[in-house]
């Protein structure tokens, strides 16, 4: 049974959240700031973080920060602000997906099983994919490169699967977009590059002249040749 820890200050969406979590068969821990709501994932290391963004004790984007530090849980984030920025910060951050409010609870569920099934490989069959020197194993969903692993989140590990599966193919960021099953992007191809900014950080050598993941001008991303 997964575990859904749940950081959010307004009692009641966290009571409706609950509810249908509960209700969809997930087990839930909630804190109601954002301090307490780290320490909760220290010790209970849920299968995914729902976080809102405006929080008490600690704002969300940090929280998204440190649980970035420390690990790759999925995090939706839940955020009342309209401005673009503020997503792409939490993108940026390390976040999975983001629902904005208000949001139908149903909404939540649906992007959580998708995430998770993402974060658990799905029923791919087992197969490695060698591009250039990574080894990625789309099974156990590990990314390594001379035996040492690449910790990736689920966002950045399909981004890389679609492109090193095609090397030398270009792809718009739309077409990558529609590559994240599952994550509704509502349409912000700049999300796209926020991740592969992420991606480029963990996985080049020199993320400003990258090897693995090449800039096409004009249309969007490709895994070198
Ligand atoms: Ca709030």
């Amino acid at each position: 049974m997964s575990l859904i820890l749940l950081i959010e200050d307004e009692p009641e969406l966290v009571r409706v959240l609950r509810a249908y979590l509960e209700k969809s068969g997930f087990q839930v821990e909630s804190a109601y700031r954002g301090d307490t709501g780290l320490s909760l994932w220290q010790h209970k290391r849920p299968d995914l973080v729902i976080l809102d963004l405006n929080l008490p004790g600690m704002d969300g984007l940090d929280v998204a920060r440190e649980i970035r530090r420390q690990g790759n849980t999925p995090i939706i984030m839940l955020t009342a602000r309209v401005e673009e920025s503020d997503q792409l910060i939490g993108l940026e951050l390390g976040a999975d997906d983001y629902i904005t409010k208000p949001f139908s609870p149903r909404i939540v569920v649906a992007r959580v099983r998708a995430l998770l099934r993402r974060a658990q490989g799905g029923s791919t069959p087992a197969r490695i994919l060698r591009a250039a020197d990574l080894e990625i194993d789309l099974d156990a969903h590990t990314v390594t490169r001379g035996g040492q692993e690449i910790p990736l989140t689920p966002t950045e590990f399909d981004l890389l699967v679609t492109l090193a599966e095609q090397p030398g193919r270009a792809f718009k960021r739309l077409q990558l977009l529609e590559a994240l099953q599952g994550a509704a992007y509502a349409g912000y191809e700049r999300t796209v590059d926020a991740h592969i900014k992420n991606l480029r950080a963990k996985l080049e050598p020199d993320p400003k002249h990258p090897r693995y993941i090449e800039t096409v001008f004009g249309v969007g991303y490709r895994f070198a040749k």
